[in-house]
């Protein structure tokens, strides 16, 4: 892969709002492609294969790691996600800045094999605030809002091994900050 400063890593724990920044972040700004990742989980009310996600079986997703064919992948939740190489390459490779929403373990994956790459770790305002945050999306079940919330405690413990931290209180404020990293 060429170019990695232009890859952009938006990580954090389910719930802290990456999906809100990263919509922002791509309204304001032309030049940025989101990548879509493939994922074995099952789509949720109104997401549509090909433009959320990739939907794909756990033999097709196996196949794709078998063949080399994600920049990252994770078991998260009961499910799996990955982000395919060949779009991402493509898409630096025509210019734009690619923003990768993925969580904590993939991301480190990225940080590892491409130091060079950008990551902004998102923070919830405290354990609160997350928690009200998915159970206010109230697209999980209990039990997965359950096992989200005690992976969140996971990942944020590694948050230090990112190049910025940034606590998302506000939409606005997190992508006005994130506009000032890119920027320098
Ligand atoms: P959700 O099921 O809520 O859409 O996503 C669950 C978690 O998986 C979120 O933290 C999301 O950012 C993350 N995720 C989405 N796509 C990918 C991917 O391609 N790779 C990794 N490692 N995580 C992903």
């Amino acid at each position: 892969m060429k170019n990695l400063k232009k890859l952009i890593i938006i990580t954090g724990p389910s719930g802290v709002g990456k999906g809100t920044v990263v919509k922002q972040l791509l309204d304001s700004k032309k030049d940025i492609w989101l990548s879509i990742s493939a994922t074995t989980r099952n789509p949720r009310m109104g997401e549509k294969d090909g433009v959320n996600y990739y939907f794909i079986s756990d033999e097709k997703f196996k196949d794709m790691v078998d063949k080399k064919e994600f920049l990252e992948w994770a078991q998260f939740a009961g499910n799996y996600y990955g982000t395919p190489l060949s779009t991402v390459n493509e898409k630096i490779e025509s210019g734009f800045i690619v923003l990768l929403e993925i969580e904590v373990e993939g991301a480190k994956q990225i940080k590892e094999k491409f130091p060079e790459a950008l990551s902004i770790f998102l923070l919830p305002p405290s354990d609160e605030e997350l928690e009200k945050r998915i159970r206010n999306r109230g697209t999980e079940k209990e039990e997965a809002i359950k096992m989200r919330l005690r992976r969140a405690k996971y990942e944020i413990a590694s948050s230090d091994r990112f190049d910025f931290v940034l606590t998302n209180y506000h939409v606005d404020e997190t992508v006005k900050r994130i506009f000032e990293i890119i920027k320098s």
